[in-house]
């Protein structure tokens, strides 16, 4: 692996990458598996694994771990573990050469690597920080994340999955539910109530689950797109190792933040649904359909460069533009730019398409779409609702008073 270097230019590294990059395509563009980014015609706002998926996952983890061993994989991380203490910047050059240049998609990976590992990074012992992180960073592991619950999704403050200590290991029991890629993960990382007497934030605290211990069980979720993104996943007494705690106990509501604010500011980027490869495809359609020539879908076509340049630009700032009152909320004003842009793309696939996005006639970058355009609502659910985004922007960002309490 390349030596740390946090003076190399983006410039010298961009040639690096891509030097990189072209030398293995042919192992990974094209490939003739079904998951091989330019052999399917899949297109998806949440990726879904359908059949095959066993191939796509064993391609995007190969793809990883050859980024890794080059230095690739996270170029901004610490050398201890497998980054070389370069910039965000630098990491984006990666994330854009594998975009233009077709190589598969490695969503699956995007909890474990965007949610998981920045709150292990921040939060985690040394110990567990140089295993872990290393383990996820080369995918010998897949991680995700369980916080969401039927009874705290929103309240995510309210969950009542316990731990109990139990020497050094604690013991947990509950139910987790909306668990994206639980049925391909390793570890889990887990928001648990370590302490029901103290405040509803207080008694909370983060661990890395052993997604094949005994007492785990992870059920799929059928979406109404037709695959199965996320799961229902069962505790009954998983036994955990102290440590394997993320953070102190009773700060779990801290290193959550840590992950939430991540997926918020990371959602938008990689092979996510505004991804430079949706907009190749997007434009590619409306080219083919000729929509630019009508007058209706002109309007449409408008609206969405307007929301996606928007997004851009936003995402272009530089982190001291950002102002706030009382807490950073950029992922916040990011994820509802990216939401818009969704709704946008979704929108114009499905008017240039019409019913041809619903019924398979056999046609080439048709159907396909209806994967995007149905999972395209779900946008304004993951990572956080609109409404608790636009809370956050108002009371965290403004200022503004919380909103008053229902009447009873
Ligand atoms: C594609 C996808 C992937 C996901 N992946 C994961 C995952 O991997 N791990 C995980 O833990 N979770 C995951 N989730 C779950 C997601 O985080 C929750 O669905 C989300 O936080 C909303 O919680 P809820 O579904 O319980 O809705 P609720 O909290 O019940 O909300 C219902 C409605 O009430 C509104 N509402 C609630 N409280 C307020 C308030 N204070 N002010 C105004 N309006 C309010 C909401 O905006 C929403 O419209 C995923 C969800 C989706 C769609």
């Amino acid at each position: 692996m390349p030596s740390d270097n946090d003076s190399l230019s983006l410039d010298a590294f961009q040639d690096e990458a891509e030097r990189f990059l072209r030398s293995i395509a042919d192992e990974f563009v094209d490939a003739g598996l079904s998951g091989g980014r330019r052999a399917s015609d899949r297109i998806a706002a949440v990726e879904e694994l359908g059949e095959g998926h066993e191939l796509q996952v064993k391609q995007a983890r190969e793809l990883q771990a050859r980024l890794f061993d080059a230095g690739l994989a996270w170029p901004s991380g610490p050398a201890d573990c497998g980054g070389r203490g370069l910039t965000r910047e630098h990491d984006q050059i990666v994330e854009r050469l594998l975009s233009d240049l077709g190589f598969p998609s490695r969503e699956m990976l995007f909890v474990g690597l965007h949610i998981v590992a920045p709150a292990i990074d921040a939060h985690g012992t040394a110990e567990l920080r140089r295993r872990m992180l290393t383990a996820l960073y080369r995918a010998d592991i897949i991680g995700c994340q369980l916080f969401s619950e039927p009874g705290a999704g929103s309240d995510l403050a309210g969950v009542a999955t316990r731990a109990v200590r139990d020497g050094d290991d604690w013991i947990l029991t509950g139910q987790k539910v909306w668990t994206s890629m639980g049925h391909l993960a390793d570890v889990g990382e887990a928001l648990v109530r370590t302490d029901p007497s103290a405040p509803k934030h207080g008694g909370l605290t983060v661990f890395l689950v052993d997604m094949h211990a005994p007492g785990v069980t992870v059920r799929p979720i059928r979406q109404m797109t037709g695959g199965s993104a996320f799961n229902e996943v069962f505790l009954d007494g998983v036994r955990v190792p102290d440590s394997h705690r993320i953070g102190g106990v009773g700060d779990g509501w801290r290193v959550a933040g840590t992950s939430l604010g991540s997926e918020r500011e990371t959602m938008i980027g990689g092979d996510g649904p505004v991804s430079p490869y949706v907009l190749e495809r997007l434009a590619a359609l409306v080219e083919r359909l000729g929509a630019a020539g009508d007058p209706v879908h002109r309007q449409r076509i408008a609206r969405t460069v307007a929301a996606v340049t928007a997004m851009r630009a936003a995402a272009a700032l530089p982190e001291t533009s950002w102002g706030h009152r009382t807490a950073p909320v950029s992922g916040s004003v990011l994820k509802m730019l990216m939401t818009r842009a969704v709704d946008e793309i979704a929108a114009l696939a499905g008017e240039v398409l019409g019913e041809r996005a619903f019924a398979d006639g056999g046609e080439p970058d048709a159907y396909a779409w209806s994967e995007f355009v149905l999972g395209a609502p779900a946008m304004h659910i993951a990572g956080g609702t609109d409404e608790i985004q636009l809370n956050i922007i108002a009371q965290r960002g403004l200022g503004l008073p919380r909103p008053p309490k229902p009447l009873n």
